[in-house]
């Protein structure tokens, strides 16, 4: 459990000279510690150094480990929400980063009528045009939006991406950048406040607060490698 205070340590001196680099304030950035596939024994070591902010991606896993651990902890869901889970994930999260559809973005504001909540939510962007991956197209996204704000149980507070995966961090960075443009574009034609950025990992977090991340998803630099292959 020391590699994880180490691991944390390092993760935040790196933020703090990532921000520096960029002009940036480090209390603008926040560190999203990704403990999908981890128990909650190592999510209590990092606590126990002062994390208190956790990710999960998985609603079954997390709906068995939240409860486990002290109330003080934040949990953000950062997956792809499946719609018979919603209402479990509702309780549990204060803030949706993966909301990647018109008809995902209903589902919810549905489910949190019936249940008088009122969700934040981040909108995922395919910037890169992936086939393969979730997220709202950015032309769909602009067309979308006007219903998208009339959905008045959600508050949609900014956007979140996941770039193709690359060796090179740089190899982010364009991604990043689109994903800051769309939402200056957004806050123009929309007249509307789009705060955060929920972007970079592991392997580009850095080059993601050079770009204006407001929010860091970081799994592996904390809990090190993830033992089953992917659980999305
Ligand atoms: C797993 C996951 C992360 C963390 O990835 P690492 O590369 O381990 O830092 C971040 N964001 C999302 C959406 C994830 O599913």
């Amino acid at each position: 459990m020391t590699t994880i205070c180490e691991n944390l340590e390092r993760v935040r001196s790196q933020i703090a000279d990532a921000a520096k680099k960029s002009g940036r304030l480090v209390n603008d950035i926040e560190l999203v510690a990704i403990s999908k596939t981890h128990d909650a024994e190592k999510v209590r070591a990092a606590h126990d150094v002062g994390q208190t902010l956790f990710g999960e991606s998985r609603v079954q896993e997390a709906r068995a480990k939240i409860p486990e651990l002290p109330s003080s902890l934040r949990w953000h869901f950062v997956g792809h929400l499946q719609k018979n889970k919603i209402r479990h994930a509702l309780p549990l999260f204060e803030l949706f980063h993966g909301i990647d559809s018109l008809e995902l973005a209903r589902d919810l504001n549905r489910v949190a009528e019936e249940e008088g909540m009122h969700p934040r939510i981040l909108l995922e962007v395919n910037v890169a045009g992936e086939g393969s991956k979730f997220g709202f197209k950015p032309e769909t996204l602009r067309q979308e939006m006007e219903q998208l704000l009339s959905l008045n149980r959600l508050s949609i507070e900014g956007l979140m991406t996941i770039p193709p995966l690359a060796e090179e961090a740089e190899a982010s960075r364009k991604f990043f950048v689109d994903l800051r443009e769309l939402r200056a574009a957004l806050e123009t034609e929309f007249d509307m406040k789009l705060p955060q950025l929920s972007m970079g990992m592991t392997n580009d977090f850095t080059v993601a607060i050079e770009e204006g991340a407001t929010l860091v998803r970081v799994g592996t630099a904390i809990f090190g490698e993830r033992s089953k292959p992917k659980l999305e």
